[in-house]
């Protein structure tokens, strides 16, 4: 073995251009070559690993070989590093344009599997309330989407599977090739060079054309996953290093890998979710699963995401099954594999792959829910509790579509219609008339009933697409959402106005506004001012006399609560946005399902914050619903109402449990339970104390 010592002079160190020179040079000799650097060492074949060194001007370098040209090995590459491998003239940067867009490529190979892997349970927050199965299909995170699925037992396969990755590498060395021929003729093909040199070397590199075949022949799984595999582990290691330019250096890899996923895929467009399947994703937008629903999948798992997200709400509403916050989901499961999704309950759980007991006992339930009967029930008039005080129930809705189920469900009215569903998968906002059409059509279905149409909340987890600047500004709940968007944009914002008021024209005041996220009183002056020029236009434009709505707010930031007084001037209602006064006043973002324990309604800030917007909405002589989601989980309905709610808006599946409990239980004696929630100091002890009035309550 030969060892030498040797320290970097050039002035940016080990960076890309010398790594690749490096790698090269070690290549031409038949030896094994080490470096390290501290306690890093890297195999000098390897461009990624010598970049991992992190090696600086100044750094000091031990090189060792072990083999036939061992002392030729140490000595020509010290004289390159002792050259500064004539890094002066050369310029480094990273403007390589980066690899198209990759398609996925899904495949199925049942038939041919090897023995399947046992069942497995990922637990996570439910949404929904019933069971569903179905195969599932991966979709992996960030743009890059890579199948995954397992080969046959024997050798055959895998050997294939290796011709079809090198036949990727071929593929890859050839574009590379020509793209450094034409180079010279690109704008700053100097610094451009050098980077397809580095992504050429990679592509040498054992991490990247050895070591996936290895995965491949070893454990049988495809040639794109055992890529993407060692390709995590590398950029894993890069995200660490802390230098910046060294860092960045992992995107050259994913860049890298990105075309060899590309050239695997033999340029096939992604796979599109099926009917039946199940969707197992590290996260979904609202968005996506509205286009799955449609699509006819049959539920999904997110890795990330809590229960009161709007994709959670969304799934809700749409009655599709899910898994959120089901961390481990994405490496248990396979393209192909059968999942239950059990959302009931405190364990809500998917079971991947389920064995002969498990279907079984999920078969009775399946079966049962293809079954029941929808009966509808007459609603309107509030129900009655078993002391005989009215309680109004009604429900939320997302789309147009749903009102059937709120109106088969008995519901009171629709609480909140959603209105921004209407704005989302679509490349412009909808115009006028369009919405006109849609509110005018959610009106006729919901007769006689009232709508209460929420304006446009988007912001936060629910990006208008077709708004280049909310788009780059992404998903902030403290952003610009919903009237802050909207009275930022006001031509939108009247567009949507006045096709409410032109609905609400022919729907003999049925018809309400409801402003979501309303902090200021200067907030609701300007969007009183704008539905004032809404209707004026509608007045010159189309000689249409629109009647003020009636208008309310959302009491869903904890400073309105103590500025209801002022809002009421302008308001006929009050409605509080539970969901959204959880995540504001506790400071937890409600789509981030490593906080969701710390989201707790029954917090004593949340009970009070309640307490105080009913008392308000009393004093004020204005109605207030809760629309938040714990509005619809019949184990809080006694808080809520003896918090002093008399109406609420839950999704329509939740209506007839909630309505049990409200009709059988006593509200006069919830005054004391008001008193002692109201005095409890922690979520377990309100909790406690709802238990224990519960049981005296049924006694
Ligand atoms: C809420 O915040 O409780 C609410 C009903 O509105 P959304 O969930 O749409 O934000
Ligand atoms: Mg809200």
């Amino acid at each position: 073995m030969i060892e030498a010592r040797a320290v970097i002079v050039n002035s940016r160190g080990l960076h890309a251009r010398p790594a690749t020179m490096l790698a090269k040079r070690a290549a031409r000799h038949k030896c094994e070559i080490v470096i390290r650097k501290g306690r890093r060492e890297a195999d000098a074949n390897s461009v990624a690993s010598l970049l991992m060194l992190v090696a600086g001007q100044n750094s000091e370098l031990t090189i060792r070989a072990n083999g036939e040209e061992a002392e030729a090995a140490v000595a020509d590459i010290l004289q390159l590093i002792a050259g500064g491998f004539d890094d002066d003239a050369v310029t480094n940067n990273p403007k390589l344009p980066a690899a198209p867009a990759v398609p996925q490529r899904k495949e199925k190979t049942k038939s041919a599997r090897a023995p399947k892997k046992p069942m497995q349970k990922i637990y996570g927050v439910g949404v929904g309330e019933s069971a569903t199965t179905g195969e599932a299909h991966i979709r992996m995170p960030g743009e890059t989407e890579v199948p995954r699925y397992r080969l046959s037992a024997g050798e055959a396969q895998a050997e294939k599977e290796c011709a079809r990755f090198e036949s990727a590498l071929r593929d890859v060395r050839a574009e590379l090739d020509a793209l450094r021929a034409r180079a010279h003729q690109l704008p700053g093909a100097a610094e451009i060079a050098p980077f397809i040199e580095l992504y050429r070397n990679l592509l040498d590199d054992p991490e990247i054309c050895i070591k996936p075949r290895e995965s491949v022949r070893q454990r049988k799984i495809n040639a794109e996953w055992a890529l993407k595999e060692r390709v995590d582990i590398i950029r894993a290691n890069f995200r660490r290093i802390e230098d910046a330019y060294f860092r960045e250096r992992g995107r050259d890899i994913e860049h890298v890998m990105a075309r060899l996923l590309a050239a695997m895929s033999g340029g096939k467009t992604p796979p599109r979710p099926a009917a039946g399947e199940i969707i197992v994703a590290e996260d979904l937008d609202p968005a996506s699963v509205i286009n799955l629903r449609r699509k006819g999948c049959r539920g999904f798992i997110t890795e990330t995401g809590g229960g009161m997200s709007h994709t959670a709400i969304v799934a809700r509403s749409l009655g599709m099954p899910a898994i959120v916050g089901a961390a481990g989901a994405l490496a248990a499961a396979e393209n192909g594999d059968e999942i239950i999704i059990d959302p009931r309950g405190q364990m809500a759980v998917a079971i991947i792959r389920p064995d002969e007991a498990a279907l079984r006992r999920y078969r009775g339930s399946l079966r049962a829910r293809k079954k029941t009967p929808r009966k509808k029930v007459a609603g309107g008039g509030g129900i009655k509790s078993k002391d005989g005080e009215t309680v109004f129930l009604e429900t939320n809705i997302e789309f147009p579509g749903e009102v059937g189920d709120a109106l088969r469900a008995g519901a009171d009215g629709i609480g909140l219609f959603r209105t921004e569903f209407v704005f989302l998968n679509r490349d412009s906002p909808p115009p006028e008339d369009e919405q006109f059409e849609i509110y005018r059509e959610v009106l006729r279905r919901a007769a006689p009933l009232p709508v209460v149409f929420r304006t446009i909340d988007l912001g936060a987890d629910k990006i208008n697409l077709a708004d280049a600047e909310h788009r780059r500004a992404g998903a902030n709940p403290l952003g610009l959402r919903a009237i802050r968007y909207c009275l930022a944009a006001p031509e939108l914002f009247l567009d949507q106005l006045r096709a409410l008021l032109r609905a609400f024209a022919e729907s003999r005041g049925r018809g309400k506004i409801l402003l979501p996220m309303l902090s200021s009183p200067a907030e609701l002056a300007r969007t009183v001012t704008l539905l004032r020029n809404a209707r004026e236009q509608l007045r010159a434009l189309r000689k249409l006399d629109s009647p003020p709505p009636p208008l309310g707010a959302m009491i869903e930031v904890p400073a309105s609560v103590f500025v209801m007084r002022a809002f009421a001037r302008h308001l006929s209602f009050f409605s509080v946005g539970t969901n959204d006064l959880v995540q504001y006043t506790l400071a937890v973002d409600r789509g981030d399902e490593k906080l969701a324990a710390l989201a707790d309604p029954l917090h004593p800030a949340i009970l009070h914050l309640l307490a105080s917007a009913t008392d308000n909405a009393r004093r004020a002589g204005k109605p207030i619903t809760l629309c938040g989601e714990i509005a619809g989980d019949p184990a809080l309905t006694e808080i809520i109402l003896a918090l002093g709610f008399r109406r609420l808006s839950m999704n329509a599946s939740q209506l007839a449990s909630v309505r049990g409990t409200v009709s059988g239980g006593d509200i006069g004696a919830l005054a004391a339970l008001r008193r002692r929630i109201l005095a409890a100091p922690t979520p377990e002890a309100v909790r406690a104390a709802a238990k224990n009035a519960n049981a005296k309550n049924k006694k």
